[in-house]
């Protein structure tokens, strides 16, 4: 065994309903996934095959924690997504098998320094930045696949300080889950402990320190977070 020269890692996780820990081995997120997001972000989505970007695997922020409000930004915005934990890896998965590679589902929020992503997409820059920092992945516990047979409908709905600021239906995903799994094994090799970040519908806004973000799929999990 390696004799490490710093400190090892510790490992990631997020709790499961029922008991145990789901170990995180990376992130990844969908971008434009909602018509009506995709529209207000500018985009054209009859247009766009689904595309991917990436955070860090200890940017979870799990059990209701605080997640400290970023440096290098004005403009610190929620996108209340369904996230789907991967229990089973594989490359070029066909959409009809994709659901079996699920072990479980979890609300999440992909926090975005938006301020940064606008200057990157008109500098022509990485994202990294403005979606990867640090505690920029809340996510409730995650609910085995088993106790949600159909990911393809509920409600998502986030709200900031009890004010609902997104409201929307898994039902109108432009990818479904089978098909984003499917078009991420693609790409690379998927494996157990990945996250997928499923993309988020309309009503993306920035908070401030102090404001509490909730948000729900119906049938997975609350995600609840304050931002100090
Ligand atoms: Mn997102």
């Amino acid at each position: 065994m390696a004799q490490y020269v710093v400190p090892a890692p510790v490992q990631p996780s997020v709790p499961v309903v029922g008991g145990g820990a789901f170990p995180v081995r990376r992130i990844f997120c969908v971008g434009r996934n909602y018509v009506e997001h995709a529209l207000e972000m500018g985009g054209n989505p009859e247009r766009e095959p689904p595309f991917f970007f990436t955070k860090p695997a200890d940017a979870v922020v799990t059990g209701g924690a605080d997640m400290p409000y970023p440096p290098q930004t004005a403009n610190l915005h929620h996108e209340m997504e369904l996230v789907v934990a991967i229990g089973t890896g594989g490359t070029d998965i066909p959409v009809e098998q994709a659901l079996a590679h699920v072990f479980g589902y979890a609300a999440g929020i992909d926090m975005t320094r938006r301020d940064m992503q606008n200057d990157a997409k008109a500098t022509r820059r990485p994202w990294d930045m403005s979606k990867g920092f640090d505690h920029s992945a809340p996510i409730s516990d995650i609910v085995p696949a088993s106790a949600l047979p159909d990911p393809t409908q509920g409600q998502i709905v986030l709200s900031v300080n009890g004010v609902v600021r997104q409201d929307s239906d898994l039902s109108k995903l432009i990818w479904s889950v089978a098909e984003t799994v499917a078009a991420l094994s693609s790409l690379v090799a998927i494996a157990p402990g990945d996250l997928i970040y499923t993309g988020t519908p309309a009503g993306v806004g920035a908070v401030q320190r102090g404001d509490v973000m909730e948000g729900t799929v119906a049938g997975v999990g609350t995600v609840r977070t304050r931002v100090v």
